[in-house]
C-alpha cells in the first residue's frame, strides 16, 4: 500500500467515517424532501420521533445537535418545535439540501459539514439534548460517536439514539422487506452486519458514562402501512433515550 492510500485510509479511520456510506446518501439526497421517495421511511416515522423526543425533554429555548442530520428532516421538526438547532452530517449534498429546504420552509437550522467526534472537541458540553437517529449502523465504528455525543451533551442533558437491531426478523424486514419486497428503500441501503442489538448500544451508552433510561420500539404494519412506537417490541427498529449524569 502506498504512502497516499495509508495516509487516506487512516484518516478516513480517525474521522470515522464510511466513504461508501456518505457517497449512498449523497446520491439520493435531490430526493430527500419528497415524501413519495426513498426517504418516505423517515418522513412517516418522523412526528413519533419528534414528540417522543419533545415529550421527554421539551426543546422550546434549548440547544439541540442532530448528529447524522441528512436532509434536515428531525432538524427541521425540532427547530419547528422551538429548538436552537444545529445540524452535523458528513455528506455535502444533503447538507445543500437541508439549506435549500431550510429557505423554503423559513425554519433556522445551523448545518456544518462535521463528524460528531470533532465537533466535541470544538463544543464540548454545548448542547441540552442530542439526536443520533438511523445514523450509527452507516459508521466504521458506532461506539466511538456514541462517546462524541456524550461529550457534547451538557451534564443532565439527554441523548436519543435510533438504529436497526440484528436478528433475523431485522433481515427479513428492515432488508428483504423494505429493500427488496416493498421497495420502500434502495437495496443496498442497509448492511446486515452494521445493525446493532439494543445490548450493544445499551454497552456503548454505558461506557460513555451515560445513564440509559428508556428503550422503544417502532414498529411497521406492511398492511396498514403505519408506524408506531412500542414500548416492548425491539425486534427491528428502536430508540433509546439517555441522560448525561449531572
Ligand atoms: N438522521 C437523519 C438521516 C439518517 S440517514 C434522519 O433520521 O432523518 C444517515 C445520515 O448519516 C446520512 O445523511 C449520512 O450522510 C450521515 N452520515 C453517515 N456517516 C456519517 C458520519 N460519520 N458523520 C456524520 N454523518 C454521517
Amino acid at each position: 500500500m502506498s504512502q497516499q492510500q495509508t495516509e487516506t485510509r487512516d484518516t478516513a479511520g480517525a474521522q470515522n467515517v464510511d466513504p461508501e456510506e456518505i457517497a449512498k446518501f449523497e446520491a439520493l439526497a435531490s430526493r430527500w424532501w419528497d415524501r413519495n421517495s426513498e426517504f418516505r421511511p423517515l418522513h412517516d416515522i418522523n412526528p413519533l420521533r419528534a414528540n417522543f423526543i419533545d415529550q421527554h425533554s421539551p426543546v422550546g429555548g434549548k440547544r439541540l445537535v442532530d448528529v447524522g442530520c441528512g436532509g434536515g428532516i428531525l432538524a427541521e421538526a425540532m427547530a419547528q418545535r422551538g429548538a436552537s438547532v444545529t445540524g452535523i452530517d458528513m455528506g455535502e449534498a444533503p447538507l445543500a439540501v437541508a439549506r435549500i429546504h431550510q429557505l423554503e420552509s423559513g425554519v433556522e437550522v445551523d448545518y456544518r459539514q462535521s463528524t460528531a467526534e470533532s465537533l466535541a472537541e470544538s463544543e464540548p458540553g454545548a448542547f441540552d439534548v442530542v439526536c443520533c437517529l438511523e445514523m450509527l449502523e452507516h459508521v466504521p465504528d458506532p461506539a466511538s460517536v456514541v462517546a462524541a455525543c456524550a461529550e457534547l451533551a451538557r451534564p443532565g442533558g439527554s441523548l436519543y439514539f435510533s438504529t436497526i437491531n440484528r436478528n433475523p426478523k431485522a433481515f427479513a424486514f428492515a432488508i428483504v422487506g423494505a429493500e427488496y419486497l416493498l421497495k420502500l428503500l434502495p437495496a443496498g441501503t442497509h448492511e446486515y452486519s452494521k445493525f446493532i442489538k439494543p445490548s450493544e448500544l445499551a454497552g456503548w451508552i454505558r461506557d460513555a458514562g451515560l445513564l440509559l433510561r428508556e428503550t422503544t420500539g417502532l414498529t411497521y404494519n406492511p398492511l396498514t402501512k403505519h408506524y408506531r412506537l412500542h414500548p416492548t417490541d425491539v425486534s427491528v427498529n428502536y430508540m433509546l433515550r439517555a441522560e448525561k449524569p449531572l
